[in-house]
C-alpha cells in the first residue's frame, strides 16, 4: 500500500481525497505526522502554491518513502481579470468569512451583464515523489456567478457559483454530487491516475 501525506491539516479534504483514491492508498495529513502547517503561500499561480506546499512538507518529513500531495484552489472570474484567483480565501481581507468574500464578489459583479458573468473554479494538485520528482495536474470547471445566494451546502463561493454543465449551483448539490463534477474532483481523478501509473 502506498502512503500519501497531504500538505494540509484539513480533515474534510483528507476524507474526500481518501474516498477518491480508494483502498490502495493510506492517506495521512501533515498534522497527523506533527508537521508544522504554517506554510507561507507566496506563489503567483495555483501551481506555484501547490508546489510550495509539497516542498515545505518534504523539508520536514521523516517518512521518506511517502508521496506528498498538496493542492491549491480558487475562483477566477472573467469580468474581474481572473480575480479573486490565488487570493480567493482572503478576497475581502485577512481574517474574513466566506460571506464577506461572497458579498464583495456580488458588489464587484453588480454592474456586469448576464452574458459576461463567466468564471472558472480551478484546482492544481502537486505530487512530490520519494525520488524528488514533481508532477502537477489541474482541474478546471466552468460556470457563472449568480446575482444572489442559492443553496445551503458546501463552503466558500459555492452559493454563488452556477456550474455550467448541470446548470446547478454548487451549494445546491450534495457533497457526493459536487465531488463528482467539481474542479477538485477532476484534479483528484487525474492525480489518482498519475499515482496508479507509478511503479
Ligand atoms: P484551498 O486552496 O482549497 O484552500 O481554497 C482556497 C479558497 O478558494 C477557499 O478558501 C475558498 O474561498 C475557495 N474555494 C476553493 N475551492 C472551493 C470550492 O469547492 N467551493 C467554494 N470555494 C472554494
Amino acid at each position: 500500500m502506498k502512503t500519501i501525506v497531504l500538505a494540509t491539516g484539513n480533515q474534510n479534504k483528507a476524507k474526500e481525497i481518501s474516498q477518491i483514491l480508494g483502498d490502495d492508498f493510506e492517506v495521512l495529513t501533515m498534522t497527523e505526522l506533527g508537521i508544522d502547517d504554517d506554510i507561507i503561500e507566496d506563489g503567483d499561480t495555483f501551481e506555484e502554491n501547490a508546489l510550495i506546499k509539497v516542498r515545505a512538507v518534504n523539508a520536514q518529513i521523516k517518512k521518506r518513502d511517502a508521496i506528498i500531495m498538496g493542492d491549491d484552489s480558487g475562483l477566477s472570474v472573467d469580468a474581474l481579470d481572473g480575480a479573486p484567483g490565488i487570493f480567493s480565501a482572503r478576497y475581502a481581507g485577512e481574517e474574513v468569512t466566506y460571506t464577506d468574500n461572497n458579498l464583495k464578489l456580488l458588489r464587484e459583479m453588480a454592474a456586469v451583464d448576464d452574458d459576461k458573468r463567466g468564471a472558472s473554479f480551478v484546482t492544481v494538485i502537486a505530487l512530490l515523489f520519494p525520488d524528488g520528482r514533481e508532477e502537477t495536474c489541474e482541474g478546471i470547471v466552468r460556470g457563472h456567478i449568480a446575482r444572489d445566494f442559492a443553496g445551503s451546502g458546501g463552503f466558500g463561493y459555492d452559493p454563488l457559483f452556477i456550474h455550467e454543465e448541470t446548470g446547478r449551483c454548487y451549494a445546491e448539490m450534495t457533497e457526493a454530487e459536487k465531488n463528482a463534477v467539481s474542479h477538485r474532483g477532476v484534479a483528484l481523478k487525474r492525480a489518482k491516475s498519475l499515482l496508479e501509473n507509478q511503479e
